[in-house]
């Protein structure tokens, strides 16, 4: 039973504010393993032009042992293609956000308090664009993904990092984040950076 609200919730989070996908709400989930695995020539395509970025999980561990491969790479790509940044961060350690902040060269609101709204809003305006111009990319069905459809934007859900889980996650955690594969590769973080 449970399996059925969560798998609707998400199809209907997930497709209901793509690109010219008005209407139809059970259109297939829009899912990437990781941030390096969006294309970014779908994106523009699509008429997106600005990208909301979820850091914990999404970028780095929540207990920085891993990076998303190929992830800051992808971001340089993108910028260079002309889509526009953000991140929100939920996360409570605002050193650590700010050091991404820096090494991105990415604007960031923290904590974002997603799913929230205002943020999402701030985040849009600051970017000087549309919700519907806007893609939020994040691990958390329940915060980025929620979020992008309260804020009517896109949005892709990505494989969430391995990293410790918390007692939430213990039991619910399948229901609104999905494994990063098995034996996929993962990049190692030196955490002495901050
Ligand atoms: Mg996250």
């Amino acid at each position: 039973m449970f399996r059925f609200f969560a798998d609707h919730l998400r199809l209907l989070l997930q497709g209901a504010n793509q690109p010219g996908n008005k209407g139809n709400l059970y259109r297939l989930p829009r899912r990437a393993y990781t941030l390096a695995d969006v294309e970014i020539d779908w994106l523009k395509s699509c008429g997106i032009k600005g990208v909301i970025l979820d850091l914990d999980n999404t970028i780095v561990s929540e207990d920085d042992r891993y990076l998303s491969p190929g992830a800051e790479d992808w971001i340089q790509k993108a910028k260079l293609a002309g889509l526009k940044f953000f991140i929100l961060s939920n996360g409570k350690r605002r050193y650590r956000v700010q050091y991404w902040c820096d090494r991105l060269d990415i604007p960031a609101i923290n904590p974002a308090k997603k799913p929230f709204p205002a943020a999402f809003r701030k985040a849009i305006a600051h970017m000087q664009l549309q919700p519907q111009q806007v893609v939020v990319i994040g691990d958390g069905l329940h915060t980025d993904i929620l979020g992008a459809w309260l804020s009517k934007c896109c949005s892709i859900q990505v494989a969430t990092l391995p990293h410790p889980l918390r007692w939430w996650e213990k039991i619910g955690g399948k229901w609104v984040q999905f494994p990063y594969p098995e034996k996929s590769k993962l990049w190692e973080f030196d955490s002495s950076f901050y």
